[in-house]
């Protein structure tokens, strides 16, 4: 008689790797829940200072290498943004490429991780220039 729920290559042992990877991923949710509730703050202070009573849009620099996944930074502004003044904002978050400059030959290169030598000289590695940074760059606010 077959087996309808779990089919006929079930295995409870091939599940462990997947409670590791949804424990895994509900940290990094968390991570970037926090990040976004304080670009979330930014906003209304900024629309209080102004005494707006909405924010319509909101830009946020994301470095490449700054450990933040964008997606979930997004999910988590959608979520968090819903009782703010920032409910009807637009969220704009743009990508920071990383770049390394060498303390050796001074030239400045692409990084494509944090530690990454001197694609010219042996010895020397990449001090990270840009990438690495999480800011709100701008936030406007409806004028009333
Ligand atoms: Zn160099």
């Amino acid at each position: 008689m077959p087996d309808e729920i779990s089919g006929p290559d079930f295995d409870p042992d091939s599940f462990s790797h997947l409670i590791d990877q949804t424990t895994f991923l509900a940290a990094v949710t968390m991570h970037e829940l926090s990040l976004a509730m304080n670009i979330l703050d930014i906003a209304e202070k900024t629309a209080q200072t102004n005494g707006a009573t909405l924010v319509k849009d909101i830009y946020v620099d994301v470095g490449a290498l700054a450990g933040v996944m964008i997606p979930s930074l997004e999910f988590g502004l959608e979520i968090a943004k819903r009782d703010t003044r920032a409910r009807q904002a637009a969220i704009h978050i743009q990508e920071i490429k990383a770049r390394g400059r060498c303390p050796t030959c001074g030239g400045t290169f692409p990084m494509g991780f944090y530690i990454e030598p001197c694609p010219q000289c042996d010895n020397s590695y990449l001090s990270m220039v840009a990438g690495d940074e999480l800011r709100v760059r701008e936030i406007e606010v409806e004028q009333n």
